[in-house]
């Protein structure tokens, strides 16, 4: 790298590569540091899609929204305990960050509904395709033709350089073994969480020792800890989200839609246990309950054909199937009358549109068209919702209050968007609106110098 540049960005994730874009739209001379050796972070494994309220896409299917509604879901989703001026930062500005992505030629043209929203407002590509992925490849593809802006992965930012009045001024990466001083104007901290640092997960949490992680080997909390070193305060750092569904059999998460499409969980009794559609951590302590520790996704071939993920999931390898219900509990270790019984329950509830057992909401199909399948599905580590103290100009703050002159941050290396528990859809919605945000600020911090 060069000994300076304007604006140093830390993580090539969804939150760096959209403070990328917003800062060479200015101008400005930027290098970004991404410590694996890809782009992407945890924002390239995302599958559930990204959250706006009022948008374009939208209206044209008559959703109805708003910023409000929005606001109101996540608040109660987090449990409160979200900063409520980020979280009306966010809801505000998500359909703005949702055209500048389609603007730049990404497909979130279907629009869905997950657990926790009054409506539909997760967007996504038409056709199945994932989300994650579309969007760091329109941020890259986008970034990569700015001649303002170095891109440098297998580099690992190991500290942040201050002044005497303590405003951040630049960095310290290890490139190939060797360490480089570089200097900038302001620093934009984009470098995610810690889920797959599981000693940093226990320290704030001690019940999450041991458990899986479904996140990319990069998350490991270092953004978060070099902040804290110059004084930045921390918040949350013991919400931690595991996501319910996570096939331990396939190394891999299975996205909310599947529930969302009409799969119903049971045990390995063949029972069900909790209103499918309840909020993760809810949906997480209860498949901890049950035998074992794990619980199984059953669905019918109707919801498989409303979802392509279930193909890459069938592919995989780790989806049972079986052409009748008898077969299908045999293979979960269930009576086939449990399991059949289950399913009667559960389609009444679906015909007479009430769950009385569960309350679930929404039951968009009866589960009736062979074959049948299932997953085998445990809670792993999912999100870290704390993180760094930002204010709605995602400046980083002391705990004092007082703002880190030159030091922004966006993404999940920040902590108080999603308070106690991260809706699906909101991590995305999150790193492009703050990303931006981080971006446009630092530039207007650098202009001024
Ligand atoms: P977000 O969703 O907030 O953008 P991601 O996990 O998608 O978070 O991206 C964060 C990125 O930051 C990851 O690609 C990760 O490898 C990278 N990263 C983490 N720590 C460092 C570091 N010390 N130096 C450079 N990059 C880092």
């Amino acid at each position: 790298p060069a000994k300076s540049y304007d604006l140093v960005i830390i993580g090539g994730g969804g939150a760096g590569l959209s403070a990328a874009n917003a800062a060479v739209a200015k101008g400005v001379r930027v290098v970004l540091f991404e410590k694996m050796g890809i782009l992407g972070g945890n924002t390239i494994r995302a599958t559930g899609g990204i959250n706006a309220a009022g948008t374009a896409i939208q209206a044209e299917k008559g959703i109805k929204d708003s910023p409000d509604l929005f606001f109101q879901d996540t608040m109660k989703g987090g449990y409160n305990k979200n900063d409520p001026e980020l979280v009306k930062t966010l809801a505000t500005k998500s359909a703005a960050s949702v055209s500048w992505l389609t603007d730049m030629g990404a497909d979130l043209s279907d629009v869905g509904r997950l657990a926790g929203a009054s409506v539909n407002r997760a967007h996504r590509p038409s056709g199945g395709a994932k989300v994650g992925p579309e969007i760091v490849k329109t941020l890259a593809n986008k970034a990569k033709q700015s001649a303002t802006l170095s891109i440098f992965t297998d580099a690992e930012v190991r500290s942040l350089l201050t002044n005497k009045q303590g405003a951040v001024t630049g960095v310290v990466v290890r490139i190939d073994g060797k360490d480089y001083k570089v200097t900038a104007k302001a620093v934009v901290l984009a470098s995610g969480g810690f889920g797959a640092n599981n000693e940093m997960a226990a320290k704030f949490n001690p019940a999450l020792k041991g458990f899986a992680t479904t996140n990319h080997a990069g998350a490991t909390g270092d953004g978060i800890l070099m902040a804290q070193a110059i004084g930045a305060a921390l918040v949350d750092m013991d919400q931690i989200q595991t996501h319910p569904t996570f096939a331990p059999d396939g190394n891999e998460m299975v996205t909310e839609a599947v529930r969302g499409n009409g799969a119903i969980l049971v045990n390995s009794a063949g029972k069900r246990f909790v209103d499918e559609l309840e909020t993760r951590d809810v949906v997480s302590a209860k498949i901890l309950a049950q035998e074992g520790k794990i619980a199984y996704l059953v669905f019918d071939n109707s919801v498989r054909k409303s979802l392509s993920a279930i193909e890459s999931y069938l592919k995989a390898g780790f989806v049972l199937e079986a052409q009748n219900l008898a077969d299908l509990a045999h293979k979960i270790g269930s009576t086939s009358e449990t399991l059949e019984k289950t399913i009667k329950n559960y389609n009444d509830a679906v015909l007479s549109k009430k769950d009385t057992e569960y309350g679930r909401s929404d039951m968009p199909r009866t589960l009736s068209e062979a074959p049948y399948y299932a997953i085998k599905v445990t809670p792993a580590i999912h999100h870290t919702m704390g993180g760094v103290k930002i204010n709605t100009s995602a400046q980083v703050l002391r705990t004092d209050g007082s703002v880190i002159p030159g030091l922004y941050a966006a993404g999940e290396v920040t902590g108080g968007v999603h308070g106690g528990n991260r809706l699906g859809g909101n991590a995305l919605a999150d790193i492009v609106t703050f990303g931006r945000i981080a971006g446009e600020n630092a530039v207007a911090y650098i202009m001024k110098k």
